[in-house]
């Protein structure tokens, strides 16, 4: 199979970045096709933890080019300073990284404007990560965005950034009662930054359609998670983005009939950041021990996650709607020393119970949900390398749970160290 779309089947988190990576040794091509710098990809460089939030995961395994496609925003600001950060860690970031001229960019107005939307909604807020992605978004859609194809002829850039500043300001003093931005400072900021990117500027669908039709390997790097999608997520609490396998197809200019596989990545629990309904969600001791072992703080953003047990129901909804059909668990190192697991396998909406994902998160609040209990295995699985050196209770964990998901196993994390994988079956 040459092309292979890896998606998290839960609320984002799920260990995607170290997946990928991982997966990189086999591909040619890593392609980001949606979000922003609101994504961050936790990897392991050297022993050492590394953030990408709009780098691809493959950008630290020469040999790979990786691709930022179409689908994604980029803040030209935070890319240049990842850029940075990544070359001061040894990592070489020239040919091997392609922009996609048509990615539409997240200039500071649309921070400005995430801020302050959040804090005028109160109580209500969706918790976002204040990086400006839902207003860039907002933009593209409204056709009022600019993309990043722009910064190379920067002195037509200029007049239409002062534009869109003072329009913008006049929603961020007289709607919001903030502050307005100053177009020449930020032009003073962005100018550099052109500089930088402009070298990795490129047109990307095509180069993308024909590896594949060579028949190199091509992985397509999703950030978020199935239920953060824009349509098909628990909305409002979901990012401004398709995260779903669909997604490749509008946020790289790859057909559906060119996808080889979609694997999808779950955590052995679950877990959420940011407002919004989550079924499985537990605030005793329990949380606490996920938290602290799977050291659940978001990797962009720092904010403590809600924890709680493995949810069939959901994963169940995610594997529908991506299509996949084999699945990577990841963290099963976090449940070493529970004596006790519980996993979702139904929901008991007012009174009545069912396995089908609610679509709305008004009903997804009301879930009580429906636990088997299965025995803990008690013992360390981080140095498990084969099937063989699993636990007999971690294997039977896993067969369970890809038994209720209806879902095959591809393989398993026992850790955050990028050789702490259990291969199942291969990849590619
Ligand atoms: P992503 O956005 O899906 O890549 O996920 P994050 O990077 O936000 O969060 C995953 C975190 O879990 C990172 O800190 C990883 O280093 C870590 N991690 C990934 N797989 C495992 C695993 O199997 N066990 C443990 N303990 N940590 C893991």
């Amino acid at each position: 199979m040459s092309s292979v779309v890896v998606v998290g089947a839960q609320w984002g988190d799920e260990g995607k970045g170290k997946i990928t990576n991982a997966l990189c040794s086999d591909a040619d091509l890593v392609v980001r096709f949606q979000g922003g710098a609101n994504a961050g990809h936790t990897v392991s460089l050297d022993g050492v933890p590394i953030v990408f939030h709009l780098l691809p995961s493959g950008i630290s395994v020469p040999g790979i080019q990786n691709v930022i496609g179409p689908g994604v925003v980029i803040d030209p600001i935070a890319l240049a300073v990842e850029i940075a950060g990544v070359t001061e860690r040894g990592v070489e970031v020239g040919e091997n990284l392609l922009i996609d001229v048509g990615a539409h960019m997240v200039l500071p107005y649309h921070k400005a404007l995430d801020a302050a939307e959040e804090r005028a909604r109160g109580q209500s807020a969706i918790g976002t990560t204040h990086r400006g992605i839902g207003p860039a978004y907002a933009d593209r859609c409204a056709r009022d965005g600019i993309p990043i194809g722009a910064l190379a002829a920067f002195d037509e850039f200029r007049p239409r950034f002062e534009e869109a500043v003072a329009r913008k300001n006049k929603h961020i003093t007289r709607l919001y009662g903030e502050q307005p931005l100053d177009a020449r400072e930020m032009l003073e900021q962005l100018y550099p930054v052109a500089q930088t990117l402009a070298r990795h500027l490129a047109d990307t669908p095509e180069m993308i359609r024909e590896a594949i039709r060579a028949g190199l390997n091509v992985l397509f790097e999703g950030a978020q998670g199935t239920l953060l999608d824009v349509t098909f997520g628990t909305y409002p609490f979901v990012t401004s983005s398709s995260t779903t396998a669909g997604g490749v197809a509008i946020g790289t200019g790859v057909p559906p009939s060119m996808i080889g596989e979609v694997i999808g990545i779950a955590k052995a629990y679950t877990t959420r950041v940011g407002a919004g309904p989550f079924p499985t969600e537990v605030t005793d001791d329990t949380a606490r021990m996920i938290q602290e072992r799977g050291a659940e703080r978001g990797a962009t953003t720092g904010r403590a996650r809600r924890c709680g047990w493995l949810d069939i129901v959901a994963l169940r909804y995610s594997i529908a709607v991506n299509g996949i059909k084999r699945i990577i668990v990841t963290k099963l190192d976090v449940l070493d020393s529970f004596e006790t697991i519980k996993v979702c396998v139904a929901y008991d909406i007012d009174g009545r119970q069912t396995d089908c994902f609610p679509r709305t998160a008004d009903e997804l609040g009301r879930v009580n949900p429906v636990y088997v209990e299965m025995p803990g295995w008690m013992s360390v699985t981080k140095e498990a390398r084969h099937e063989s050196e699993l636990p007999p209770r971690a294997l039977a964990y896993l067969n369970e749970i890809c038994r209720l998901a209806d879902v095959d196993l591809c393989s398993v994390s026992v850790g955050a160290k990028g050789e702490a994988i259990v291969e199942f079956t291969s990849v590619f």
